[in-house]
């Protein structure tokens, strides 16, 4: 496994390749799980060659506390990289990346951006759509993998790579979860076990949404979600959101020609979770 650390050195690794060998990216902010594991195993799968990046993109970060108490286990995470047989991992700095201008360009996603994460994370895709497409560039992927964890993530990559016309087939991959429900997440190792018992009550309402999603009307679905975790003292409901999955704007009326999906954002303390399910 070979492990880069600048722009220049991976970008020159790319352009080495052989115009027949596929290449994989999955991008990463490391503290790597099982669900980024499963990620990295389908890429090996479907390519000849898999990079894995790491890095702790600060312009994604809305809160300085979310980005300085962001996990990092590099260590650990080479090692099992290692494990899974990866051909190359690219860990930059953030000055090899912004070269001390850490600010992010400014992208339109069709609106996608404007809802959601979007909404209550100010300036949290245009980070995110910054590092990707600077990845992009750098790397050149012949396919690029997205986890359906970050469901909105996911859809404004897709529309970037559209607006922007990349030659990348962008890879949905389906969410890893913990055996009682619990989406995995680099920030569940920041749970205290209270908050880490409470913690499949996400996945649990998800659930209760899809089983109530063909039956009653988004008025009693979002009381019912509500008045469960207000039952529950170590979650904070941020929002709880049906949305169209391609517009992703919130459902009023069903139009069962539509595909929807359930969304929440929820506070355990200071460790902010989201997860999300398909409902028809
Ligand atoms: P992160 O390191 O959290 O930025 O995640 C890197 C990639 O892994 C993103 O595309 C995530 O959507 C994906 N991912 C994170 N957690 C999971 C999970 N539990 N299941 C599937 N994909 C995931």
């Amino acid at each position: 496994m070979k492990v880069f650390k600048t722009v220049d050195s991976v970008k020159r690794n790319s352009s080495n390749i052989d115009e027949k060998f596929s290449l994989g990216l999955v991008p990463t902010m490391g503290a790597l799980h099982e669900g980024h594991l499963s990620i990295i195993k389908k890429a090996k799968i479907e390519n000849d060659l898999v990079i894995v990046s790491i890095f702790v993109n600060p312009t994604q970060f809305d809160k300085a506390e979310d980005l300085n108490n962001y996990p990092v286990t590099i260590n650990t995470d080479l090692k099992l990289l290692e494990e899974v047989d990866c051909d190359f991992v690219f860990i930059p700095t953030a000055d090899e990346i912004y070269n001390s201008n850490i600010v992010s360009e400014k992208f339109d996603f069709n609106g996608l951006d404007k809802v959601m994460e979007g909404e209550h994370r100010k300036g949290h895709f245009d980070g995110v759509g910054t590092i990707v497409k600077m990845l992009f560039e750098i790397i050149k992927p012949t396919r690029a993998y997205f986890g359906e964890k970050d469901f909105q993530q996911l859809q404004i990559i897709k529309t970037m790579v559209e607006l922007k016309g990349l030659p990348i087939q962008i890879v949905a991959c389906e969410i890893f979860r913990e055996k009682d429900g619990l989406a995995m997440s680099s920030r569940n190792t920041r749970l205290n076990d209270a908050q880490r018992n409470a913690a499949p009550l996400i996945y649990r309402s998800l659930l209760k949404c899809k089983e109530l999603f063909l039956e009653k009307d988004m008025t009693f679905i979002k009381d019912y979600i509500d008045t469960k975790f207000k039952k529950n003292a170590s979650l904070q409901l941020e929002y709880f959101e049906i949305a169209n999955v391609k517009t992703l704007s919130p459902a009023i009326d069903i139009d069962k020609n539509e595909k929807y999906r359930a969304f929440i954002a929820a506070f355990s303390g200071s460790v902010r979770l989201i997860d999300n399910i398909a409902l028809n």
